[in-house]
């Protein structure tokens, strides 16, 4: 579910402004090269195949293509940027799909492909990501998310009739979703013509969603992010995707937080790494200076004579280990500032500290000898 989700219009090979018709020509073409049928060992195939009709689904209905080329900022403000097309997989493309396949393949249909429509399928996984600053990552902070998905319908209770009737068992199909015809050696099945797929048929169909059972709706969860998240991490908010079919649950929902870089620390796992900058007289003498952590300063000692990028360890003033107790280190990585833009009475001085403390850095160092 973290794959990296990709722009439909890319998954067709088509342009932004694309056509009604040319999508559908797009997605003729892909569909016979990826359909199952014709890759029957290929799980990469279907995968694509799934990818292509997904796509196809989408942008072929204008209302869903509206809301896809809206884009993520309608729904989830500044600052968050995920959505996934995927959100828009309702159970009412089957119509669409039936009738483009019963072109393609003359009717017929794999098994694969349909035979398990008429069961209860579980609904689909959702991410969005959140953006939160470092400072946020590191105390942890309640967020708020909107996401667009299928919901159950309220009117119908996800059954698709309309109130006071029930679906019942297609007279077609016995419930199976699918007939089957024999075409020489091919047993070749295809969505049922009566019920499309469902198994059971509704009568009078629910005013509400028009008997599909479910409904676009625009859901907000409020989602605590734990302390010491990093970006990347995905938090889980079970049953919160999209509604099931047919009586299955629902899918789950993915919360992948984007944390901003902090401009002082570099987070190394639960470690956060931190550059002191102190002068000469600092690293000669040896100092003690603030210096920042997560939370708030702490008092730093400096041994003298220390060296540029020496990494002192603080202890336990890292980021919040996600999923457990304590903290990582601090690491403060020294670099020793030389003054610059000297007055004439300061060189005097130094020159007279040159003359006192005579001394060669790069002797003894194996290559520069003579
Ligand atoms: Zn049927
Ligand atoms: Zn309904």
């Amino acid at each position: 579910m973290a794959a990296a989700l990709r722009d439909l219009y890319e998954v067709l090979g088509v342009g932004k402004t694309a056509g009604g018709d040319e999508i559908k020509k797009a997605y003729r073409k892909l569909a016979r090269k990826y359909h199952p049928d014709a890759n029957p060992n290929d799980p990469k195939a279907e995968e694509r195949f799934k990818e292509v009709s997904t796509a196809y689904e989408t942008l072929s209905d204008p209302e869903k293509r509206r809301l896809y080329d809206a884009g993520p900022t309608r729904f989830f403000g500044q600052g968050a940027a995920g959505f996934d097309p995927r959100g828009f997989q309702g159970a009412q493309g089957l119509g669409d799909f039936a009738d483009l396949f019963g072109n393609l393949f003359g009717g017929a249909f794999g098994r694969r492909g349909r035979e398990a429509q008429a069961q209860a399928q579980q609904g689909r996984d959702i991410a969005v990501s959140v953006t939160l600053s470092f400072a946020d990552a590191m105390r942890g902070v309640t967020t708020k998310v909107s996401v667009p998905k299928t919901v159950q319908c309220a009117t119908c209770g996800g059954s698709g009739a309309a109130p006071g009737t029930v679906p019942t068992t297609c007279p077609v199909c016995q419930g199976r979703g699918v007939t089957t015809q024999n075409q020489g050696f091919f047993s070749l099945s295809q969505p049922c013509p009566r019920c499309g797929g469902n198994g059971t048929v509704v009568e009078s169909p629910c005013p509400t969603c028009g008997g599909s059972g479910v409904t676009q709706a625009l859901k907000k969860y409020t989602v605590p992010l734990p302390a010491g998240v990093k970006d990347g991490t995905k938090i889980r908010l079970k049953g919160k995707g999209e509604a099931g079919l047919r009586g299955g649950p629902p899918g789950d929902l993915y919360v992948v937080t984007r944390v901003e870089e902090s401009p002082i620390f570099d987070r190394r796992g639960n470690d956060l790494v931190i550059d002191v900058p102190v002068t000469i007289t600092e690293a000669a003498l040896g100092a003690t200076v603030a210096v920042p952590t997560p939370d708030g300063k702490v008092a730093l000692k400096i041994p003298a004579g220390i060296q540029s990028g020496r990494l002192l360890r603080i202890p336990g003033r890292g980021s919040p280990k996600l999923g457990d107790t304590g903290k990582g280190d601090l690491l403060a990585r020294i670099h020793v500032v030389v003054p610059a833009g000297l007055t004439e009475d300061e060189k005097v001085l130094l020159k007279k500290f040159q003359n006192m403390h005579v001394e060669d850095p790069r002797e003894g160092i194996p290559g520069w000898s003579a």
